[in-house]
């Protein structure tokens, strides 16, 4: 990048990179401390991860439980919102704080110049005094590395992708990971055909009557437990134990929810067990995660060797001018979650703007 393209960038105080719900939650906290900055999302809608999510996921906890700051998620009409009522929300969120998003608009990369913060995005450059990366997961799905995995034959989808049953009728699948994601796809998948559902240990599934909002409460009363140096207050449960939505529940009364332990490696047409023994498969869907998407940070030299960011309440410890928001606790308690990034976008927007009055201090 030469000095002139930094030279006609655009000018801006923050630029926030990527346009889910913790960039706009950021923004809610930025637009009322009256702060200039601009949304980059690389989508070409409103609705970010919620937008490749599978069609019948639904949220577990209910509406006013899955909120982001200053306006609570509309009642649904089932208990739990859907991934289209989360996608309208934040659709509407956007329209009722003017949020000025640019779409799409991927950032390629993200640099200093002097003390300024150079943004690329493969539609024009923008100028920051700071920049918040809020880019989530979803684009850097995580999938382990199995023996053979690359000579299989089959069909391979990571959960980022998987939309629905229907490609997978009358097949052989393999699900791979016990969480959520896992246990709502294989419950629906058992229904259209031969799924084995395969977890390296025991998945932890929680009583039926616990949901997200629970699991919030609690991990809210071990996170202030922490901070105040008291031992953990609450029964154990997770906020990645798998929760026992309707689907999941239903997968169980057809006797279903049974997981075995992992193969050793793949064939070209299915894979080995620790046993010896041999499978069939057509299709493996990878529900196994999701690593951060920073990928635009590198030449900031700013990503450790875990692939996260070195940070204090959010804020880089080698680059003074980001901040990380969203992406999971290391960004901030629940910082990954529709009602806990308030939390961490209000710190943030906090600090960005004593940040900027010490900028502004320095050149008066
Ligand atoms: P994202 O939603 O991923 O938004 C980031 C945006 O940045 C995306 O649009 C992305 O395309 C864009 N982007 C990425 N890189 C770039 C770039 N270089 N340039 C420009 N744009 C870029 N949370 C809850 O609160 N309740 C739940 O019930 C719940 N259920 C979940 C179920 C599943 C299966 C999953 C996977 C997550 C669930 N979550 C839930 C978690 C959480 O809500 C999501 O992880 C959420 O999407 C994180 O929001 P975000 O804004 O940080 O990231």
């Amino acid at each position: 990048m030469s000095e002139s393209d930094a030279s006609t960038a655009n000018q801006v105080d923050v630029a926030i990179v990527g346009g889910g719900q913790s960039a706009l939650a950021v923004s809610y906290f930025l637009r009322r401390a009256g702060i200039s900055y601009v949304v980059l999302d690389n989508q070409s809608e409103a609705g970010a991860a919620w937008l490749h999510a599978w069609d019948s996921l639904h949220l577990f906890s209910p509406a006013q439980w899955s909120s982001l700051p200053g306006w609570l998620m509309p009642p649904t009409t089932g208990q739990y919102p859907s991934r289209a009522d989360v996608i309208h929300y934040l659709a509407d969120y956007e329209k009722r704080y003017e949020i000025p998003v640019r779409r799409p608009a991927e950032v390629k990369s993200v640099s200093r110049r002097g003390d300024r913060l150079l943004v690329s995005t493969n539609h024009g450059d923008w100028l920051a005094k700071v920049v918040v990366s809020a880019t989530g997961t979803w684009g850097h799905p995580y999938i382990p590395d199995y023996p053979g995995r690359r000579d299989f034959g089959g069909e391979q989808v990571h959960s980022a992708r998987y939309r629905n049953p229907d490609p997978f009728r009358g097949k052989r699948v393999l699900v791979v990971g016990g969480g959520n994601s896992g246990a709502q796809i294989l419950a629906e998948l058992s229904q259209r055909c031969h799924v084995t559902w395969v977890t390296v240990e025991e998945p932890t599934f929680l009583p039926d009557d616990v949901d997200g909002r629970v699991l919030f409460e609690r991990a809210t009363e071990r996170w202030k437990a922490k901070v105040e140096g008291r031992p953990d207050p609450v029964p154990s449960g997770g906020l990645g134990d798998i929760v026992m939505v309707p689907p999941v529940r239903e997968a169980r009364e057809r006797g279903v929810l049974n997981s075995v332990r992992p193969f050793i490696r793949f064939m070209n047409d299915g894979v080995v067990w620790a046993d010896g023994t041999r499978s069939q498969v057509d299709a493996v869907i990878w529900c196994t995660g999701f690593r951060p998407a920073l990928e635009h940070l590198r030449p900031l030299n700013v990503i450790n060797a875990a692939g996260r960011v070195d940070v204090v309440e959010g804020r880089s410890v080698a680059e003074p001018g980001l901040w990380l928001v969203g992406y999971g606790e290391w960004c901030g308690f629940a910082s990954a979650t529709l009602i806990g990034v308030m939390r961490s976008a209000r710190s943030a927007a906090a600090q960005i703007k004593e940040y900027l009055s010490s900028l502004e201090e320095q050149t008066a």
